[in-house]
This record gives C-alpha cells, sequence and structure tokens, in this order.
C-alpha cells in the first residue's frame, strides 16, 4: 500500500474516532470515554500529517507540538474548574487563528487556486480571525483582564461598516486569484483581527459564554473550510462536526437563557440594563444551621438545586454526603440541574458527577419541576438567577421569559449563600423575599460541612 493511501486511510480513521468521541460525549457516563476516544483520533491525524508524501520541516513540527503540548497539559492540569470558560476561549481562539494562519501562507504562496478554492480559504481566514480575536477578548474578560464592556458610539453601525469592508477585500482577493497583492492580504487580515475586536468588546460578562460557544462554532467552520482548501478529508470532518457541536450548543444556551443569539451580539445588555427588573419588597429572614439540618433530617423529600457559589466553593462533595446522611434517615433527595447553572452547560453535573452522585439522582429542569410543590425543602446552593422567578413574573426583568427551576413552589426553601451578593445578571432575586425562603449565610462548603455535622448529632 502506498504511504498517500496510508495517510487518507489514517485520516479516515481518525475524522471516524473524532464523531465517535462526541457522541460519547453526550452522556455523563461515557464522557469521559469520549474525550479519550477523540485524543487518540487527533494523535493518528498528527502522525498520518508526519507521513505525508512530501512533507518536510520536521523539527519545526516537533518543536511547535513540543511548545503546544507541554503548554496545554501544564494549563489543563493547573486550571480551576471556574476558570474553565476561559480556557475553552483561549482553546478555540488558538483553532480559529490556526485555521486563518492556513490560508495565509495558502494566499502568500498563491498554492489556493480555483475561484471556490479562494472564496473558502477566504471565508475560512475571515471567520477564524474573527473567532481568534474575538476569543482573546471573551478570555482577557473571563479573566478579568478587562473589567468594563466598551461601546463605540454608533457600535452597529461599526459593525457593519467593518465586516463590510472586510468581505469587499476578500471578494477582490477572489477576483484577483493568483494576482492577488501582499496589501490585499495584509488589510483583509488586519480588518478581520479588529472586526471581531469590536464585535466582542460591547458584549457583557454574562453573555461571553455564550459568544464563546458561538466562536467556537466559527472555528469549526473555519477548519473545515480550509481542510477543503488543503484536501485533507480529516479536517472537513472535524471542523463540521465542531462547527454542528458548537451550533447546537449556542442555540441550547441561548434557549436556556431566553436571549436570541442576535441580541446577544447586536443588543448586549449594559450594566444598567442587567441591574434592571422591578425593586423586590420584603426582607430576608435567616435561618441556622442547626434548623435548617432538622427541616431536611425529618422532612421526606428534598430537592438540591446548586449553582455557581458550589463550584467556587468546591462543596461537592459536603453535599453529596450530605445527601447520604438524608437517605439514609429516609429522605428522599434529588438534585434539580438548570441547563445554565454555573457557567458552563454541564458545569453542575460534572462537579457532582466528580463528588459521586450517581446519574439516576440528577434531573433536568423539565423532568423534576413539577415536583417541587411536592418537596418539603428546596436546597438552593450558591444558585441564585436560576431560581429567580422574576423570570416567571417581571416584564421589566432582563432574565424575562428565561425557563427557571421552580424552587420557590417547594414548602420551604432554603438557600445557601454568603451574603446579599447578586447572581450573574446582577438583579435581585424575590426568591430570597418570599415567606418560605430562609437564607442560610456562609460559604457554601463551610455550610455544608456544618449541616452534615448537625444531621449525624441527629443519629439515624
Ligand atoms: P449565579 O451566578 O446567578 O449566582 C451565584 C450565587 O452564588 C450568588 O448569589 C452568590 O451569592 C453565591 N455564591 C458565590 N460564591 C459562593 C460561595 N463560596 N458559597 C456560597 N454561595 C456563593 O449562579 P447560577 O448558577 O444560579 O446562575 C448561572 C448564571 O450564569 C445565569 O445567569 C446564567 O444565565 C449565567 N450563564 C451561565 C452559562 C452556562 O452555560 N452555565 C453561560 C452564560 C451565562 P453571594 O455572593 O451572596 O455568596
Amino acid at each position: 500500500m502506498s504511504a498517500s493511501a496510508i495517510v487518507q486511510i489514517s485520516y479516515f480513521a481518525a475524522a471516524v474516532l473524532f464523531i465517535v468521541g462526541l457522541k460519547s460525549m453526550s452522556s455523563p457516563v461515557t464522557a469521559r470515554r469520549g474525550i479519550i476516544w477523540a485524543g487518540v483520533g487527533m494523535v493518528v491525524a498528527t502522525v498520518a500529517t508526519f507521513l505525508t508524501p512530501g512533507m518536510g520541516n520536521f523539527a519545526l513540527m516537533i518543536a511547535a507540538i513540543a511548545i503546544g503540548g507541554g503548554v496545554a497539559w501544564w494549563s489543563g492540569k493547573i486550571v480551576k474548574m471556574t476558570d474553565m470558560p476561559q480556557m475553552v476561549a483561549i482553546y478555540n481562539g488558538m483553532g480559529g487563528g490556526a485555521a486563518a494562519a492556513i490560508a495565509a501562507v495558502e494566499f502568500v504562496r498563491h498554492e489556493a487556486h480555483g475561484e471556490l478554492t479562494i472564496a473558502l480559504a477566504v471565508l475560512g481566514a475571515l471567520i477564524g480571525a474573527v473567532s481568534f480575536s474575538g476569543s482573546c477578548i471573551a478570555f482577557a474578560k473571563l479573566q478579568g483582564l478587562m473589567k468594563k464592556a466598551y461601546r463605540l458610539p454608533g457600535q452597529n453601525i461599526w459593525n457593519i461598516a467593518l465586516a463590510g469592508a472586510t468581505l469587499v477585500v476578500g471578494l477582490s482577493m477572489v477576483l484577483l486569484s493568483d494576482k492577488m497583492t501582499g496589501v490585499q492580504i495584509l488589510s483583509f487580515f488586519i480588518l478581520s483581527l479588529v472586526l471581531g475586536v469590536v464585535i466582542t468588546m460591547p458584549i457583557g460578562g454574562a453573555d461571553m459564554p455564550v459568544v464563546i460557544s458561538l466562536f467556537n462554532a466559527f472555528t469549526g467552520l473555519a477548519v473545515g473550510f480550509e481542510g477543503y482548501v488543503l484536501g485533507n478529508p480529516a479536517l472537513i470532518i472535524a471542523g463540521i462536526v465542531v462547527g454542528a457541536a458548537g451550533t447546537l450548543l449556542t442555540q441550547l444556551m441561548a434557549k436556556a437563557m431566553n436571549r436570541p443569539i442576535t441580541n446577544i451580539i447586536f443588543q448586549p445588555l449594559s450594566g444598567e440594563a442587567q441591574a434592571g427588573g422591578a425593586t423586590v419588597e420584603g426582607s430576608m429572614k435567616e435561618v441556622g444551621a442547626l434548623d435548617a439540618a432538622a427541616m431536611m433530617r425529618y422532612g421526606s423529600k428534598v430537592i438540591i438545586v446548586p449553582g455557581y457559589g458550589m463550584a467556587v466553593a468546591g462543596a461537592q462533595h459536603k453535599v453529596w454526603e450530605m445527601a447520604q446522611l438524608l437517605e439514609k434517615a429516609g429522605v428522599e433527595v434529588k438534585f434539580a440541574i438548570h441547563p445554565v447553572a454555573g457557567r458552563m452547560p454541564g458545569h453542575m453535573n460534572v462537579l457532582l458527577a466528580e463528588a459521586g452522585v450517581p446519574y439516576d439522582k440528577i434531573f433536568d429542569l423539565e423532568e423534576i419541576n413539577a415536583e417541587f410543590p411536592l418537596a418539603d425543602v428546596a436546597l438552593v446552593i450558591g444558585a441564585n438567577d436560576v431560581v429567580n422567578p422574576s423570570a416567571r413574573t417581571d416584564k421589566s426583568s432582563p432574565i424575562y421569559g428565561m425557563p427557571i427551576l421552580d424552587a420557590d413552589k417547594a414548602q420551604n426553601v432554603i438557600v445557601i449563600k454568603r451574603g446579599k451578593g447578586a447572581g450573574y445578571s446582577g438583579i435581585e432575586n424575590a426568591l430570597f423575599y418570599a415567606e418560605n425562603c430562609r437564607l442560610l449565610y456562609g460559604s457554601a462548603q463551610q455550610v455544608a460541612g456544618e449541616v452534615v455535622g448537625h444531621i449525624k448529632a441527629m443519629g439515624d
């Protein structure tokens, strides 16, 4: 068999491994295996590249793999679970940047031939460059390096003008084909990179994970286009898979937040709008760890609603220990997960799985909402926006229309949080002022530990 046939078969095998890997990632039970399958696919594709006839620059390739792989290994080891969104942002940006760089090399060497190929290379370069510079801004915002959302006067006009100018230069490159100039190529990439920055700068932190997911879909598309230009089937398939998965995820997140994607990009929420909504009347009533423990220990059904605060506090192990003690005492315990609880889809599922909570105790919003009125206690741990009843009732609220977990409908609600801090959207939560709600102040891990101690002291 010729070397080229071996390479093509390897690329095909890699593409199959990517698809199998992605499929396995759709369930928490098989997700870890899926990541390994996809990783093996990547190794196969990388090795195949080395075997490609005519390939050179091996020393450079090995150096790049060593540096990139080393940085990825190190950052993957040290990253905190709560910092995962910015890590996804920067890795994804690198993918987009790599796709744009491939196109740049093809243009400079005049190796892309034919209008269709050049058009796809230009599109891939545009999308990849926007994804790269936009993802860098998203990273800076989520990492706290850029604290404000900067909005230009007439922002949307700037967006449209820049996008138009980039497309015109891109079109001229397609028309000139082999005769495109260095100035054209350079101005096209500068315009594309600036476009990514200008689109992303006004978008606030609350919408950023959706934007990252959108850029993820962009990167997939860019990689797919450049795969066509290079005639590389593994890149085409991997790009299409990432593009499709990113698009579905973006839609899912936008739907779960009730924010159309066009709104997120063209009408980003300002700080004021985020803090908007009607003022809430009433007072917050406190409860101690002992009373909270007794309410749950002597109840018959408890639904636990985890949120971002549980992730920050790393309280999942204590929470699961508490749930097991309650079950031992004959209390039915279920976990309710909102699709955008935490800072990434699946954030809570991953944390609970890590703590050992069985999957059959974890329920989605649609599965569990009808059960809240039957629960003696809804225990909200570091969640806020995802249980804010204003989303159902207050038309002036920025989260109006977002589906929420109906924790307020439980007989009693206990909320663990440190103080009067607002949720991600920055708005007041009517639930905390409700008659049936009590606040248990403190950091989630420490408070859950106290509750565990009290339940243990109450005996079986
Ligand atoms: P929120 O961010 O709304 O609220 C978190 C709560 O946790 C705060 O009220 C805070 O109050 C409390 N908290 C913080 N640290 C601790 C701690 N150490 N111990 C105890 N409590 C703590 O979280 P939710 O999970 O309810 O909502 C997620 C938000 O993120 C939504 O607005 C969603 O739209 C947004 N989002 C989510 C995405 C996703 O994919 N998951 C994507 C994009 C946005 P206090 O400071 O008083 O302790």
